[in-house]
């Protein structure tokens, strides 16, 4: 990473616990309310810590580039995934003490004596439970990945907006100029995030439209999309990144898929995505017609070269963990990056190999060796069968693998597999970047 990376990466982090604490420092401005006791102060405390973080996850999973850059965005939705579940156990335990606070808090829950600012309370709470429940389980509950996305983000809005309603109701630390200036700018940060998000961005995309110009069948029940801008230059990207891809549908419709580009990045006007038949969006994509519109949201993505400069590189790819590897790999011979590469590809069978002929001809445009390892290999097969254990990394690995950056792009349980051989290995981990095909 940059020094420049660096510093806004702490300085992120310094903006993030200052807006999150800050109804917390609030409360300490200005004269408190009285006869009010140690429990309930702390629960309205744990209260607003819970919202001020629930708020900031509009900005966390907006795709800010700015935001997203130092960290990477996978990282960055592990960590709303992770500081959901703190913020929403501040909000429970907001509520769960308020009954120890005092038997005269008591009538506050009472269904019959409830005021409204409280049955607000009630319903933001019960919303954001539905939030967390639904994205714990959302495999359980058997919802579509698209389904479960429209009641998360809608639920979201809801619960918070229920909770401002109940905090504006209850009205104690929302009173005086800074307090009431504090949650204002808080509220309108998050309407700020959420109009970007839903509003201006896709505007933004809208008037840069890409066309499919073609759909190429590939080995592995793969195809490559090549698209083309329409009216402007295209994207920019550094080899290894992705981008979300919207087929024939607005740049406002939620129906958007993650992919990594699999062209050079020397080619912004020619960019392809190979897209592996998996599920209801991605199975019928090789029924997609030439000519049909296409939005792209991106790029993203730190798994990249230009991001890790080394002297030479190791890339560990599973199946169709190879696209953001072959942008890479078509980059640097498009570049005449003479740095050393070994590839190890992991593939089911010699049939499914995808982009087999291109990986047998790159070796005459780079410094590239090429290791297959089969799981189901052909009968007479002399090379690599199995898994890529640590014996098989042993046996590959050049010399200088110290100096080299591994990448590893692949199936979650490959991937842990592979890192966990390397860590046997002594190999350098703080110089693996892996990619995840998988953040929800
Ligand atoms: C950074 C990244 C890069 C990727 N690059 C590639 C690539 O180059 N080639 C490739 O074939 N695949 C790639 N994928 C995986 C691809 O996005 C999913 O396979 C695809 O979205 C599945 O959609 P589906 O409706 O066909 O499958 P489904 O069976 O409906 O979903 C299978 C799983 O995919 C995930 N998923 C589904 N829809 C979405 C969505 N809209 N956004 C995010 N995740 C979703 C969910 O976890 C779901 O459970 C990438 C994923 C990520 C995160």
């Amino acid at each position: 990473m940059t020094t420049k990376l660096v510093l806004r990466s702490v300085l992120l982090i310094g903006v993030y616990l200052a807006v999150s604490m800050a109804p917390l420092f609030a409360m300490l401005i200005g004269p408190t309310p009285p006869g009010r006791g140690f429990w309930r102060e702390f629960s309205v405390a744990l209260g607003f810590a819970g919202l001020a973080i629930m708020g900031l996850q509009f900005f966390l999973t907006g795709r800010f580039r700015s935001l997203t850059a130092p960290y990477g965005i996978d990282v960055v939705y592990h960590f709303h995934r992770a500081v959901s579940l703190i913020a929403f156990s501040f909000i429970l335990l907001h509520a769960g003490i308020i009954p120890l606070a005092g038997p005269e808090t008591l009538h506050l829950l009472h269904p019959a004596t409830s005021p409204w600012w409280m049955v607000a309370g009630i319903a933001g709470l019960l919303a954001f439970a539905v939030v967390i429940a639904t994205s714990l389980y959302r495999k359980q509950l058997g919802l579509v990945y698209e389904r479960w996305r429209g009641i998360h983000g809608t639920v979201a809005v809801v619960a918070v907006a229920l909770a401002m309603t109940h905090i504006g109701g209850v009205g104690y630390y929302a009173q005086g100029y800074v307090k009431r200036g504090l949650w204002i700018a808080l509220i309108i940060g998050w309407v700020l995030a959420l109009a970007y998000v839903r509003l201006i961005k896709p505007m933004i995309m809208l008037r840069r439209p890409y066309r499919i110009e073609e759909v190429a069948k590939e080995r592995g029940r793969s195809w490559t999309l090549t698209l083309r801008p329409e009216g402007h230059r295209g994207m920019n990207f550094m080899p290894g990144q992705f981008a979300w891809l919207t087929l024939g549908a607005s740049p406002y419709s939620i129906r958007e898929h993650p992919f990594s580009f699999s062209s050079s990045a020397m080619e912004p006007d020619r960019l392809r995505m190979t897209i592996k038949e998996l599920g209801d969006f991605t199975s019928r994509i090789g029924e997609v017609r030439p000519g049909t519109r296409a939005y792209l949201d991106g790029p993203h993505g730190t798994f990249t070269i230009d991001r890790h400069g080394a002297a030479g590189y190791v890339f560990i790819a599973g199946g169709v963990g190879i696209t953001p590897v072959m942008s890479i790999l078509r980059t640097m011979a498009d570049r005449h990056d003479a740095r050393p590469v070994l590839l190890l590809y992991g593939s089911i069978r010699w049939e499914e190999i995808t982009f087999r002929e291109e990986l047998d001809e790159l070796p005459a445009r780079l410094n590239l060796r090429v290791v297959h390892v089969l799981e189901e290999p052909p009968e007479g097969w002399k090379g690599e069968s199995g898994r890529i254990t640590a014996e098989l990394l042993a046996r590959h690995l050049p010399a200088d693998r110290m100096a080299r950056e591994y990448f590893i792009c692949g199936p979650e349980p490959m991937q842990k597999a592979i890192r966990n051989a390397m860590d046997r290995l002594g190999l350098p981990m703080e110089h693996v970047q892996s990619e995840s095909f998988n953040f929800v």
